[in-house]
Parts: structure tokens; C-alpha cells; sequence
């Protein structure tokens, strides 16, 4: 029988092969219709003259993972324990039926789609550096739940199964096969069914190394001498990195831990008890919610203009190629545009496209790329001066100085040369859109484009539509972003945009704590206990005190001109108390820390500029400063219209600034606290702390009237 989602075809050979092809979706999902054909090829397998199974698969790539559709609707503990029983229960069938069965993996087999690999005796993968295997259920929140600590332990021992899951990090093919998770690799998908046919002749009779009588972990199971002083430290390495945040990495933990102990069946209860309590975990609800169905809205375009046809970028003009510039210029060409890189000297064009050069012959080192890629991406860059040589570019982005004078000098000159359609964007980190635009001839094609550092690393870039910016200025700006493989989000303009605006909440919450006399190390703490990635006190000398000055003297002179009034955040004073001591942040090796060889610390001198108030705060109270500040600023966005969509906001949030990812983003924090909650202790701060607390005017209005966040 041949189920619409997995085809059967019997070869002459007697070997079956089984195609994974799940109807109307564009990857194979671990759904009922999967596993139910799956149960179907099993049945057919054990049919006379049929001597062996190859599962594979109809689509680009092998399996991407369990159906989230499916899980986010599960609202009680037994229904992801039965589920993932009744999973496992077809691919214990599988593998103990007695005829040898060989996964082709003919492109990515990540969480269940590994997971139904592990339970073939044999897995062979094409040989491509982009192929992805691994567990990465712990980034949302969940764990393998379809026997993957189960047998990676016993497959690949108990601390690097440890690691796969826990860290959720894709493995590279070469290194599955050194690791002995995968038996060989094929040039191409001839090769693949090849080596898959072959590996059946030779082993009519396949079993699991674990259902052999004289089965032994590799490396020992959990009693081992060896994996138990692996135990004695791995809950602390793991809660220093995750700070009790995550359930999943202690859900991991302990099913690994004791999967080691036990018999394969009970292993796999166990398993199944610690996936239910992922599930119902709200870091779990957070993460799948923001980090999935947000994230795959906003790449689906959800915030790009309807009706426009798509475009892309095939020539792009870089105005600027310092810092920003350059790492711009590395990731256009990466994704196959011709860049045109242009500074006010050769010499400075040229270190911007040094900055290429410098990071693929990194990876040409590392056997990641090749001289031949590494050089045809560099052929694709052009420094120059002349402004002539931008003629032909669909977009413009300028990375100059952020000076409104240079910027506006910059857009006219290229302006002059590039076609009636171009598009201009600024990379500008502070200056409006709207402002900016004022230079330029043609405001509808200008827009920002506010990029982090740096460039190469970080996912996110902020579109920001200016008031004149039009639909189809945006949609060149969006098309472009995904184009370079990165995330946008849609925001309006306003003073620091959204991140910018709300990532210094962040920072100076802890400047208004040192004010206060907490004690700094309480501060740093609290910034990691929250799930920040970094500290707030250690964040800013990352930005530079100088830096926070000079955006805060210009936005001063900026509001005085435009009439508005600047409000002095508590932080401010402590960020011009040390810029007069010239303590202006770690590029100077002094700032809140001191920066030596053997590392940083603490400044000793803050206790005698900030004395310790007599009674230190409760760390919990700490942890909600720091995130009722971002969160409230957030709302205020929403609120303001900054922020055009929820979706926006929250990944935002986390690919921009770090915000604590099991919360699933700014907003979704209030949603998951509840809009009464969160109105009620954001009264209270504000009562102890500020009128930075009070609670934005739309979070009141669900506490009174009910609602959430939602787009
Ligand atoms: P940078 O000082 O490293 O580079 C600026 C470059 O612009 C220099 O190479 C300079 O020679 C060049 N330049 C100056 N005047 C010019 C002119 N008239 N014509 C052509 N080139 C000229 O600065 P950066 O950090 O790359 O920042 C550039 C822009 O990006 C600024 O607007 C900044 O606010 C913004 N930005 C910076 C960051 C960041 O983290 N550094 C993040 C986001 C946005």
C-alpha cells in the first residue's frame, strides 16, 4: 500500500524503498500521515522476498522536524506523552522487525526527521557542508521526543548526545560520520540509493547495536566512573549558561541522565514524560509562538507591502565603507550582488573591502569555503571614490558618519548619478528617517536601513519607513533584506526607531541602579538572570559612554530646536560623571569595567562615586526593573505606532538586542504574564522608582477591557 505521504516502490532487488513526500507541504513534517505510512512500509517489509527497507525522501530535503501545527494544539500533559509514544511505538517496530533498514539522507534530517534516522540500522548522507543534522528542539523550548536522547546516547555516548540536545547545534556530515552517526557519505543521490542498496545486501540480518545481548553504551551508561563525573558538573556548566531559565536543558538533562540507567523501553517513557513537560512549559508557548510562527509570518513577507511584485538587488552602491560599511558590502556579495563600495580615498575604500578578504580567508583556512569562491566573491566588490561608478544600482545604502551634513551631502551626490528607481537607504543609528529624507530629491525612494554589528553575525536589519518612504520604496528595502538572508522588521519612524529606543531602557536601568547604590555585581547578575545576554553595566561600556553622550546631547539640542522636552533618565548622570573622568567605555580599556590582559573587572572606584545603599534589593526585583523597562517601552512603541505589528516587535526584540528569549519577545512578555499582572507590579515600580514604569496606556486598557498583544 502506498499512503499519500510516504510511497513505496518494490525493486527487483527485493529492496523497498520508501519515499517520504508528505502531500501539499514544501518539507516532511513527523504528522500522523508520515508515521502512518511509515507503519504501512513496515507491514510491506515484512512481506516475503523483500529483503531490506531505504527510507527517503521525495523532497529537497529528508525531514525537518515534528509538526509544530500539531503540538502548539496540545493543551494537556498526556496528549504529547501519547504522541510521542505512539512515534516511537512504529519506530521500535522498525528497527526490531529484523530486516535491515538504511535512512538516504538526501538533505536536512533535523529533530524528528533525525530522529526517524536513528531508528534505521544504518544512515547515509550526501556529502554537502550545508546538509544539516541535529536535535534543535531545545531552541524552542522543546526535546527530542521521538527516542533522539535515547539513542544518540547509546549511538554516540552519553555526553556528546548530551551535547546535541542540549545545545541543539546542527552537526556538520563530516563530523556525524567521524562521531559514527552516519555509515557513509554518497557524492550525489545516485551514490546515495547505491551505498543504501549495497549496505542492505551486506547486512541481511541488522539489528541496533542496542538490542545485541552484549550492548554497551559507548563510553559507558550513566553509572560509568567516567559519565558520572561528566554528571557532576554538567547541571552547573549547563544552568550557568541557561540560568534556570530554559526547562528544556534540565527536562534534557535528566532524561539523558536517566535514559543512561534504565532498559531502551523505559528510556523512552521517560523521554516521553520529560517531552510533555516541555510542552507545557511557557517558555516552550513563547518560544514557538515568537521564534516560529512570528518569525516564518514575517520572512512570509507579512510586513511587506501587498501587491508589489518582488525584486532584487543585483548592483548595490555602499556609501561609507567603515565598520558598517564593509560588513554590509561582505554580505551583499555573499548573496551574489555586484557591490560598489565607495569612501572619500581609495585607501579607505579599499580596508572596507579588506574586511572581506579578511573574513574569507578565515574560512578558506577553516576548509569552509575555497580560494576560487573566495575570490569571485571578492571580484564582486569594487572600492572606488567616483561616485559615477553607482549608474546602474537598484539600491544605495549609505554608512557615512553619523552627521546630518555629511549624510545629506553623500545623498545628493549619488543621487545625481543612480536611476529614477533607485532606492536610497541610511544605515543611520539615531538620526530620523523623515529628517534625512529632507536632502534628498526624491523622498518616496528613501527609507533606513538600520543594520547591527556586527554585520556578518547578526540576523536582524530594522526598515525604517520614513513619512514620505512609499510602498514601493519598502518593499525593495524588505526583498533586499531577505535577499542577504537576514530578518526584517517593518518599523515607523520616531526618535532611536524601535530597537535603539528600547535597548537603552535596558542599559540605563542599570545606570539608574548604580545610582541608587546597588551593588554593580548585583546588577550584572541580574541582567544574566534574566536571560540578557549580556550585562547592562558591561553593555554599555560596549557602546561607549561617549557614545550614549553624544546621542544624548544631540537628542537634547535636537528636542530644544523642535520645541519638545528632554527627559533626564536617572543614567544619564552616571554616564556623564564617568565620560569626566575619561572612563568612556572598554574601546579606551577603562569605562564602568577596567580591561587588563588577564581579563575585566569591575571598576573598584564606582563604590566611592556610587556608595552602597545600607539595604541591597531582592535580585527578583532587580530582574524586573531591567525587564519592565524594556517591556513597558515596547508597549509605548505598539502604542505610538513605532512598532507596526506584534510580530515585529517581538523578534525584534531578540534578534536585535538580545531580550531574554524565553519570553518570546517584548511584547509577548506581557502577554504571557497577563496584561492585570503585569499593570499591577508595574505600578508598583513606578511607585518605588519612577514614572518610567507607569504601565503604557494600551497594556491598561487590556488589564481593564481583557485582550493581548496580537497581530
Ligand atoms: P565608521 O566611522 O566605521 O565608518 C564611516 C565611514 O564613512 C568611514 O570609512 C569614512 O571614511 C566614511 N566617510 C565619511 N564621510 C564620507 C563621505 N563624505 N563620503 C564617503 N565616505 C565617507 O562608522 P560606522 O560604525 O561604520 O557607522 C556608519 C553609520 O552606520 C553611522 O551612521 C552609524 O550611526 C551607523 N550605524 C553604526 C552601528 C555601529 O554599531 N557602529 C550600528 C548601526 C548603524
Amino acid at each position: 500500500m502506498t499512503s499519500h505521504a510516504v510511497q513505496l516502490s518494490l525493486g527487483e532487488d527485493g529492496i523497498l524503498v520508501a519515499t517520504m513526500d508528505l502531500h501539499g507541504r514544501p518539507m516532511n513534517v513527523v504528522a500522523d500521515a508520515l508515521m502512518d505510512g511509515i507503519d504501512a512500509a513496515i507491514a510491506r517489509l515484512a512481506e516475503d522476498g523483500v529483503k531490506g527497507l531505504i527510507l527517503t525522501s521525495g523532497k529537497a530535503d529528508f525531514c525537518a522536524g515534528g509538526d509544530i501545527d500539531r503540538m502548539s494544539k496540545w493543551d494537556t500533559p498526556q496528549q504529547p506523552f501519547d504522541g510521542s509514544m505512539a512515534m516511537k511505538t512504529v519506530l521500535r517496530r522498525l528497527e526490531t522487525q529484523g530486516k535491515p533498514v538504511v535512512a538516504a539522507i538526501n538533505g536536512h534530517a533535523l529533530g524528528g526527521g533525525l530522529e526517524l534516522a536513528l531508528a534505521c540500522h544504518a544512515r547515509i548522507a550526501i556529502d554537502n557542508p550545508r546538509l544539516k543534522l541535529g536535535q534543535p528542539e531545545v531552541k524552542i523550548g522543546l526535546l527530542p521526543g521521538g527516542g533522539g536522547t535515547v539513542r544518540l546516547s547509546r549511538l554516540v555516548g552519553i555526553q556528546q548526545a548530551l551535547q546535541i540536545c542540549a545545545e541543539g547545534n546542527d552537526i556538520p556530515v563530516a563530523q556525524a560520520l567521524s562521531m559514527g552517526l552516519l555509515a557513509g557519505l554518497a557524492k550525489d543521490r545516485d551514490d546515495l540509493m547505491a551505498q543504501a542498496r549495497a549496505w542492505i545486501l551486506a547486512h541481511p540480518q541488522a539489528a541496533q547495536p542496542w538490542d545485541l545481548p552484549k550492548f554497551k553504551f559507548p563510553g559507558g551508561d550513566s553509572r560509568a566512573p567516567g559519565v558520572v563525573q561528566m554528571w557532576s558538573v554538567a547541571p552547573s556548566v549547563a544552568s550557568a549558561k541557561s540560568q534556570g531559565n530554559y526547562p528544556a536543558v534540565q527536562y534534557i538533562l535528566s532524561a539523558i541522565y536517566e535514559g543512561g540507567l534504565v532498559d531502551i523501553d523505559n528510556a523512552f517513557v521517560i523521554e516521553s514524560r520529560y517531552f510533555a513537560a516541555c510542552v507545557m512549559s511557557q517558555a516552550s508557548k513563547n518560544m514557538i509562538g515568537t521564534l516560529w510562527y512570528q518569525l516564518n509570518a514575517i520572512k512570509k513577507g507579512a510586513s511587506r507591502p501587498q501587491g508589489i511584485a518582488p525584486s532584487k538587488v543585483k548592483k548595490l552602491g555602499i556609501l561609507g565603507a567603515g565598520m558598517m560599511g564593509a560588513g554590509i558590502a561582505y554580505v551583499s556579495a555573499k548573496a551574489g550582488m555586484d557591490v560598489v563600495l565607495l569612501d572619500t580615498s581609495l585607501e579607505a575604500a579599499e580596508r572596507g573591502k579588506g574586511y572581506s578578504q579578511g573574513l574569507l580567508d578565515k574560512a578558506v583556512k577553516k576548509g569552509r569555503s575555497s580560494a576560487e569562491k573566495r575570490d569571485a566573491l571578492l571580484a564582486k566588490i569594487t572600492p572606488t571614490t567616483d561616485y559615477a561608478q553607482l549608474a546602474g544600482c537598484d539600491l544605495v545604502i549609505e554608512a557615512v558618519f553619523e552627521d546630518r551634513a555629511i549624510k545629506a551631502d553623500v545623498t545628493k551626490k549619488a543621487e545625481a548619478v543612480i536611476g529614477a528607481d533607485a532606492v536610497f537607504a541610511s544605515n543611520t543609528s539615531t538620526l530620523p528617517i523623515t529628517g534625512l529624507a529632507q536632502a534628498s530629491v526624491r523622498p518616496a525612494s528613501f527609507l533606513g536601513l538600520h543594520f547591527f554589528s556586527p554585520v556578518d553575525k547578526m540576523p536582524l536589519v530594522e526598515i525604517i519607513v520614513g513619512a514620505q518612504t512609499s510602498p514601493q520604496a519598502l518593499a525593495r528595502g524588505f526583498d533586499y533584506v531577505l535577499q542577504i538572508g537576514k530578518t526584517p522588521i517593518v518599523v515607523n519612524d520616531s526618535r532611536g526607531f524601535y530597537t535603539s529606543r528600547v535597548f537603552a531602557t535596558y542599559v540605563n536601568e542599570g545606570l539608574a541602579m548604580l545610582k541608587e547604590g546597588v551593588h554593580p555585581r548585583s546588577i550584572e547578575a541580574a541582567g544574566l538572570q534574566a536571560g540578557m545576554p549580556m550585562p547592562p553595566l558591561a553593555l554599555q561600556d560596549e557602546v561607549s559612554l561617549s557614545l550614549s553622550l553624544h546621542v544624548m546631547e544631540q537628542t537634547k539640542k535636537d528636542l530644544a530646536a523642535t520645541g519638545g522636552s528632554f527627559l533626564d533618565h536617572p543614567g544619564a548622570s552616571v554616564i556623564r560623571q564617568l565620560c569626566e573622568l575619561g572612563r568612556i567605555g572598554k574601546k579606551a580599556g577603562k569605562g564602568l569595567y577596567d580591561y587588563g590582559e588577564s581579563g575585566k573587572q569591575l571598576w573598584p572606584g564606582l563604590k566611592d562615586l556610587f556608595p552602597l545603599a545600607a539595604q541591597q534589593p531582592a535580585q527578583q526585583a532587580l530582574i524586573d526593573r531591567l525587564m519592565f523597562a524594556q517591556a513597558n517601552e515596547a508597549a509605548r512603541c505598539y502604542e505610538e505606532k513605532v512598532l507596526r505589528s506584534v510580530a515585529d516587535a517581538n523578534i525584534g526584540s531578540i534578534f536585535g538586542w538580545g531580550f531574554a528569549p524565553f519570553h518570546g519577545g517584548a511584547l509577548q512578555f506581557i502577554n504571557a504574564m497577563g496584561a492585570k499582572a503585569f499593570v499591577a507590579r508595574a505600578r508598583e515600580l513606578a511607585a518605588a522608582h519612577g514614572a518610567r514604569f507607569e504601565p503604557a496606556a494600551c497594556v491598561v486598557d487590556m488589564a481593564e477591557r481583557g485582550g493581548q498583544f496580537a497581530d
